[in-house]
């Protein structure tokens, strides 16, 4: 009755490293659900990218990943990591809340900055990070991106932003609504310097960045099936009593309204983001020449 036997089954084991290594045991991340075609998938299928292979779903990715499949290796030189999150309003536990998403990102705040290179050509580049406290902007963000074009502007530097935030940081209060208007100013004076911006728009981009520098790009670019807007759902249908298309605030509904110049796959990211560049900069047609 060799059919009754388990000791070829493989099971998740709940203790592991307390019990013997011939053990089988299932290694964590090793399979996904895809949120969009619901299937299951073998992790390694999906590449460094993250894509789904079936419906090419774009999984959210952390900073630090989005560095290594977008940048040239070893190009990336990180900008003001000193500036230091205060607790403006003694909101409680908030500097705890800030330690414990620093340790597990290994990021200092919700955004990442410095100088890099894409195949060659040099740009700023800023990466948010929904893993930290939803991408959220408090004044560290607004500060590490508002430095991030003045330092371009010396540089005479394009720069590349991929956006990815819950809105303003509630536990910095009216001062986080006040990085808006600050790194608003700042994008202004990097185009009057004739210095080129693409803003790269990810799952999820929302509130008062969407409502400021995501939106103020030279060019617009979102990644597919990207969650964008300003408010929620459901608050916009409260408020115009009205029931709103399915893929209402999806990067695709925004391209048929004009709001986004491009969709771009993850997998081709990397050559669009050279191909504007060398577009866009004198390096680049020098490079062309
Ligand atoms: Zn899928």
């Amino acid at each position: 009755m060799a059919l009754f036997k388990k000791k070829n089954y493989i099971r998740i084991n709940p203790n592991r490293g307390q019990l013997p290594t011939n053990e089988p045991v299932v290694p964590d991340n090793l399979w996904a659900k895809c949120p969009s075609c619901k299937r299951t998938l073998y992790t390694k299928e999906m590449g460094a990218e993250k894509v789904c292979p079936h419906c090419g779903y774009n999984f959210r990715i952390s900073a630090w990943e989005r560095i290594a499949i977008t940048i040239d290796e070893k190009s990336f030189e990180e900008w003001d990591t000193d500036v230091t999150t205060k607790d403006p309003l003694d909101f409680p536990g908030y500097l705890d809340k800030v330690a414990q998403m620093q340790e597990k990102t290994g990021l200092h705040e919700a955004v990442l900055t410095g100088e890099a290179k894409v195949q060659g050509l040099p740009l700023a580049i800023g990466i948010m990070d929904a893993n930290f406290i939803m991408g959220s902007m408090g004044t560290v963000v607004g500060e590490k991106i508002t430095r991030l074009f003045e330092r371009a502007i010396e540089k005479q530097l394009p720069v590349v932003l991929f956006t990815a935030s819950g809105g303003a940081r509630m536990q910095e209060g009216i001062l986080s609504l006040m990085q808006m208007a600050k790194i608003s100013a700042a994008v202004k004076r990097h185009s009057k310097a004739g210095l080129f911006y693409l803003t790269v728009l990810t799952d999820p981009t929302t509130g008062g960045v969407t409502a400021s520098f995501a939106m103020e790009g030279d060019i617009i670019l979102a990644e597919p099936q990207a969650l964008i807007g300003f408010a929620g759902r459901r608050v916009i249908e409260q408020t115009i009593r009205q029931e709103l298309p399915e893929d209402f605030q999806k990067a695709e509904f925004l391209l048929d309204h004009g709001f986004v110049d491009q969709i771009v796959p993850r997998t081709n990211l990397r050559e669009k983001i050279h191909h504007l560049i060398s577009l866009h900069t004198r390096k680049g047609w020098d490079r062309n020449d």
